[in-house]
């Protein structure tokens, strides 16, 4: 180091933050002083569970540590692809990580992430997330907190949930959220079915469309469309039921929908102009994120609340539709993007550009995910809803502690981490469902008249 290079790094305060010049000109780091109270407790098994209690096939882990009787439960959910998540995990997230101080969870993410070195997406997210939301867990049980204590404590008692009310027509979907409201539910994300068509979220003839195997003229392909969707009827026919649904439901509950994606740029413009009138609550993913730039000619032309996000993995497709405002409400599945550790910056960074969480959660995500995501709701300012689920009975009993559902709102276990223990022989009880015609079958078959695939 020459005069001038040590100058720098003295004006620069370097010097009074711990490190030390040695003689020779070799720099070095203060070692650290041991830390008091907490002794260091050390990652010493992870395992993957796989299990389906209620046919939905869910990845959920337990990080095990030094210290006997103390580990942790996460959710990495890809249930499309669960294996591949299994062997992330195994073969490689767990050898990087034995041995690791458990108390470390922002390092452990950030050197898992670039462990690969090639990175992102669903896989490796999902693998670091069932470690990540873990590690949380075990910090709570090590603190005697439950983990919205960790995020800086309550703001709320509970978090808002909106119940999904699907029917094959209006008065079955108006039925339906009545029965909610009456359940005490104040938000119904509501679904019609549109005649003859695959329609997304409101049943119908859209599950179960891949070939039977070893059925080869059966195959589902261009040539042999069988779910088919077309997106102008249903273009025409949702203002007709936003109109229905204000006439005979009222006022005073919020209405939310789901277009998922499959309209084109300027039928998704046109949807959110004519359901402005109704004042909806948010109309959801009106454009897949290969078109997020579509969002800025949306927002230009309606002040219908916008909710977007549950395919994002990285920074690169989230961050311009925050810091523009060009969404309002952010719809993560959080273990996609790596865990509670990423969603936390999420929400963080949402708050200050007006952004409120809508995490997605539907029965993919496992009871663990949802118990993290209410852990984030219940500590932070710009909160906007929880997606409702109704965790079934088998559910709750590999699960127990499943947050509860009352009145409408979902509350925290009050007990130190998450406060959801898994059954892990009650689990192995539900193994996977093998083959179609299951969920994650059913993407990629949906296709136009003509055999056009639909996305998604
Ligand atoms: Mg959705």
């Amino acid at each position: 180091m020459n005069r001038r290079d040590a100058l720098r790094l003295f004006s620069t305060g370097a010097a009074a933050s711990g490190l030390n010049l040695l003689p020779g000109g070799a720099l070095a780091q203060e070692k650290p002083k041991a830390l008091n109270g907490l002794s260091p407790v050390k990652i010493k098994d992870i395992k993957v569970i796989l299990t389906a209690p209620d046919r939905i096939r869910l990845v959920v882990v337990k990080v095990e540590t030094t210290e006997p009787g103390l580990h942790g439960w996460g959710c990495a959910t890809f249930t499309q692809r669960a294996y591949v998540v299994q062997t992330a995990i195994e073969k490689y997230l767990k050898p990087f990580l034995i041995g690791r101080n458990v108390d470390e969870i922002e390092d452990i993410w950030q050197s898992s992430y670039v462990s690969s070195y090639w990175r992102n997406g669903p896989i490796l997210f999902n693998a670091m997330s069932g470690v990540d939301i873990a590690l949380w867990d075990i910090k709570g049980k090590r603190a005697g907190m439950p983990v919205y204590q960790l995020l800086g404590g309550k703001v709320r008692f509970g978090a808002d949930l909106y119940f999904h009310a699907a029917g094959r027509d209006f008065a079955e979907v108006t039925d339906r959220a009545k029965q909610a409201m009456e359940r005490g539910y104040r938000h119904v994300r509501v679904q019609a079915a549109v005649e003859g068509l695959a329609t997304y979220g409101a049943g119908g003839p859209n599950r179960g469309t891949g070939a039977a195997p070893g059925n080869n003229d059966d195959v589902v392909g261009p040539t042999n469309p069988k779910a088919i969707w077309e997106s102008g009827k249903y273009a025409r026919m949702l203002p007709r039921l936003f109109e229905h649904l204000r006439k005979n439901l009222g006022d005073d509950v919020e209405l939310l929908h789901d277009i998922h994606e499959r309209v084109t740029l300027t039928q998704g413009i046109q949807m959110c102009k004519d359901v402005e009138q109704y004042r909806p609550f948010f109309i959801e993913d009106p454009f897949p994120p290969e078109d997020n730039a579509h969002f800025a000619l949306l927002r230009q032309q309606c002040s219908t609340p916008i909710a977007m996000g549950e395919l994002f993995n990285t920074q690169q497709e989230y961050l311009p539709l925050i810091k523009d405002k060009l969404i309002d409400f952010i719809r993560i599945h959080i273990s996609q993007i790596g865990g509670l550790s990423p969603a936390r910056k999420v929400q963080a960074l949402s708050e200050f550009f007006g952004v409120r969480t809508a995490w997605h959660g539907p029965g993919d995500a496992s009871p663990l995910a949802h118990a993290a995501q209410l852990a984030l709701e219940l500590a932070s300012y710009n909160f906007g809803i929880h997606e409702g689920y109704v965790f079934p009975q088998n559910t709750q009993e590999v699960f127990a502690g499943c947050p509860e559902v009352k009145n409408g709102y979902m509350y925290a276990q009050e007990k130190p981490g998450l406060g959801i223990e898994v059954d892990e022989k009650l689990a192995a009880k539900f193994p996977f469902p093998q083959g179609p015609p299951d969920f994650d079958y059913s993407w990629g078959t949906t296709r136009r008249r003509d055999g056009t695939v639909i996305r998604p």
